[in-house]
């Protein structure tokens, strides 16, 4: 492998790094959306059966499939406060996986590139990598209640 492919699989390295940094400091994850909803009850002479209705909520709602079957869950303003935090570390632990398999792709390309049965005793030494940079400490803010 040249130099320049060496710079930039360092490059590519450091940038794969820093997003496995950024996924490992988020918070819970949570699958399906959270939406508000107006229901009707069983009272016949209720305004929610009126003409126009007035419908009774808003609720909130949390949706996703568990095991290919859609569930659905009453919150409290609480719950559903936290579950939209919980889904928006979701999307962003998917986007993160998403920019690290890019990443990756280009690394795995440039050492594909640079694999010739010739060039396997200058391979890079696994065990020499440090690994995981040292601050990987969640930010102080992220573990403080709102
Ligand atoms: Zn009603």
């Amino acid at each position: 492998m040249d130099k320049t492919a060496t710079a930039k699989l360092a490059s590519y390295e450091r940038r794969y790094r820093q997003l496995a940094a950024q996924l490992a400091s988020i918070g819970y994850i949570a699958a399906g959306s959270v939406a508000q909803r107006h229901n009707r009850c069983g009272k016949a002479y209720c305004g929610c059966h009126a003409e126009p209705p007035r419908l009774h909520g808003p609720y909130w709602q949390w949706t996703a499939k568990v095991g290919g079957k859609t569930v659905n869950k009453r919150l409290t303003e609480r719950e559903a406060r936290l579950y939209l935090e919980w889904i928006a570390n979701d999307r962003k632990a998917r986007s993160l996986l998403g920019q690290m398999r890019a990443v990756a792709a280009e690394a795995m390309a440039l050492i594909l590139a640079g694999d010739d049965p010739g060039s396997l005793a200058q391979s890079p030494d696994p065990s020499a990598n440090p690994g995981a940079p040292p601050h990987l400490k969640a930010p102080r803010a992220a573990s403080q209640p709102p």
